[in-house]
Formats: C-alpha cells, sequence, structure tokens
C-alpha cells in the first residue's frame, strides 16, 4: 500500500472525481481505504455515476485538523471520516451536527454541505448492528456492562439509551472521565438506571446474563491488562470487543475460557463505515456492507 496522503497533497489537490477521505493520526493501519474503496467498485459495476468515486487516507496531525478540514471544504470533498484522536475536536469545528450526534459530542462523519461541515456519528449504529449480527444480540431490552468512558465509550452509551436498553452499567479506570460521561448521560436517560464503578471495585448489585461491550483500548497491545476480570462478574450473556485487531483480545479470550459467547470489532468497522457511505451517496448501508465486510477481512489478514 502506498503511504498515506498528507496536508502537502491536499493544498495542491485537483482530482476531477467525487472524493471521500480518512483522517487520523496514526492511520498507516487504517482498513477503511480498502472497505470503501471495494463498495465503490462494486457500486460503480452497475452504477456509472460511481465509477469517479475514491476514498483516501490522510495523516494528519491535531494542530492541522483545521486547516485540513478547511481545504478538504474548499476542495468540495463529499465526505470525510474521522478517527482517533480528532473525532471529540472536531464535533466544535463542523458547521452543524446531526441531531442525533449531538449528545454523544464525537463526530466520525462528515458530509460536505454549502455552509460547511455536517458532523454525524455512525459508531453508535456500527455498534448495534454489529452486535446483532455476530451475537445474535440486540441494545434495546438489555443489560449492558460498559467498559470506558473514551469517545467510543460515548458512541456506544448513547446508542445503549437511545435504543432503550434496560439497563447501563459503566466501569472505568479513571473516576473523573467516568464521572464527565455519566453527567453527560444523566440527560438523556430517561428513566433507565445508569450507574458508574470503578472496574476493581465490582457492585454487588449486578445483573447476571449481561452484554460487556469493551469500549477501551485496553487489549490493542500484548502487554495491555484485562479492563475487567470477567470470571468476577456475574455470569455474561456475552462479550463485544471494539477492538479488531488483534482479533483476539485478554478480554475475548477470558469470555472464550469462560464458554462465554464473543465477537470482535471488525463487523462494526464494517457497519459504521457502510453508515456513512450511506450518508455520502444515498445507498443503503445494508446493500455496501457485505463488500465492505468481504474487503475489511481480506486487509486484515495481509495486515
Ligand atoms: P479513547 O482514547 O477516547 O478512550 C480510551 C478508553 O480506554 C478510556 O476509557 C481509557 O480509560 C481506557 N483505557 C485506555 N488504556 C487502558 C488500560 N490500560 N486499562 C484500562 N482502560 C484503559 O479511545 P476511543 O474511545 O476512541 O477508542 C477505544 C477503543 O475502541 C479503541 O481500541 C478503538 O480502536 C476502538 N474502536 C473501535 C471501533 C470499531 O469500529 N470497531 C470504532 C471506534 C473505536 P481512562 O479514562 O482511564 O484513560
Amino acid at each position: 500500500m502506498n503511504d498515506p496522503l498528507t496536508l502537502t497533497d491536499l493544498e495542491s489537490w485537483s482530482r476531477p472525481g467525487v472524493s471521500l477521505a480518512v483522517l487520523g493520526h496514526p492511520i498507516k493501519h487504517s482498513v477503511s481505504p480498502a472497505m470503501h474503496n471495494a463498495a465503490l467498485d462494486a457500486l460503480a459495476r452497475t452504477e456509472p455515476a460511481f465509477a469517479d468515486w475514491r476514498y483516501f487516507r490522510f495523516e494528519v496531525h491535531p494542530d492541522d485538523l483545521p486547516r485540513a478540514l478547511e481545504l478538504l471544504h474548499a476542495k468540495r470533498f463529499r465526505g470525510v471520516n474521522l478517527t482517533v484522536p480528532h473525532k471529540i475536536i472536531a464535533f466544535d469545528r463542523v458547521a452543524a451536527v446531526d441531531q442525533a450526534a449531538q449528545p454523544i459530542g464525537a463526530v466520525n462523519t462528515l458530509l460536505w454541505t454549502e455552509r460547511g461541515w455536517c458532523g454525524h456519528n455512525t459508531d453508535g449504529y456500527g455498534l448495534a448492528a454489529a452486535v446483532h449480527e455476530t451475537l445474535g444480540r440486540d441494545l434495546a431490552g438489555a443489560h449492558i456492562i460498559l467498559l470506558g468512558a473514551g469517545g467510543a465509550a460515548r458512541g456506544a452509551a448513547v446508542e445503549c439509551l437511545q435504543r432503550r436498553c434496560a439497563s447501563l452499567w459503566i466501569a472505568n479506570r479513571t473516576a473523573e472521565n467516568l464521572a464527565k460521561l455519566l453527567a453527560t448521560l444523566a440527560p438523556i436517560a430517561e428513566g433507565i438506571a445508569v450507574r458508574g464503578f470503578a472496574p476493581a471495585e465490582i457492585p454487588a448489585d449486578l445483573p447476571a446474563g449481561t452484554l460487556v461491550i469493551n469500549a477501551t483500548s485496553a487489549g490493542l497491545k500484548p502487554a495491555d491488562p484485562l479492563p475487567i476480570n470477567l470470571a468476577a462478574l456475574p455470569r455474561p450473556a456475552a462479550v463485544f470487543d471494539m477492538i479488531y485487531n488483534p482479533p483476539m483480545t485478554p478480554l475475548l479470550h477470558a469470555a472464550a475460557q469462560l464458554g462465554v459467547p464473543h465477537a470482535h470489532g471488525l463487523t462494526m468497522l464494517v457497519h459504521q463505515g457502510a453508515k456513512a457511505l450511506e450518508i455520502w451517496s444515498g445507498i443503503s448501508a445494508t446493500r455496501t456492507a457485505p463488500t465492505m465486510a468481504a474487503a475489511a477481512r481480506a486487509a486484515m489478514s495481509v495486515a
């Protein structure tokens, strides 16, 4: 794969077709270009209008994000995906935020409009679709233990509440970050019990049969600790880890040892990507997701 593009490439951008981009720091290992370009190639086979659509990846330092967004808008990119660490920074820098993304405080998908970028967040949709597809479970009506209080956890928590989960228990290493997230969620809980706890102090009244969702980055590196001692919880019904590389994290390994159904986050990546493409193109996410899934799996096997 070629090196990622940079701000310098953007300054002199003159490509005539419809361009899409993902910005991140780092971005080198992103699977998104492979996923989106496979879907665009497949669409172009039956709908020639997509023949000049292309998705590019840009390495952008957070300090350069405002300039990058300005240039991408001026060069009329149709849409932009944002990944670590841009999702929260961009929230305050877009012209408008889709209503569903407002309580999240983070955006991962931007749509070009005359007035400026309109921010959306497709992570929650991706999570719900992936949990359904990989584990046969729905967020609606579920007792959920969410691990983490960062950007991904915010999107997950809001999605769980908007889909009317039965209860939401959030565990996070840093108490201050947990408190901030709980305060953000309070106005939208609408009667759903939302409780926070420290991962080392498991509450005695946690229900059994929960859906455990890991939205921490613990598990990305081989030496990372378990985000929670799974064996100390009342037996969960299933475990979903948003991490997809490595596909077997210590948490998923613990789930396997306990005989609890479990899944990694690649399917979430696929569905959040398919939803982003729907926002840019109007093509239903369910139509492009299978092609994206095949491309993502292929890209992971060569990564
Ligand atoms: P953030 O940096 O915003 O948040 C990181 C979270 O992980 C915080 O809650 C942090 O806790 C916690 N954490 C970090 N290291 C540890 C550790 N060693 N032990 C316990 N907790 C830890 O990241 P994001 O929310 O953006 O992403 C989180 C994860 O979700 C990443 O692995 C990312 O790849 C994945 N993700 C996957 C997606 C998919 O489509 N599959 C989409 C989005 C994210 P603290 O507050 O204590 O610092």
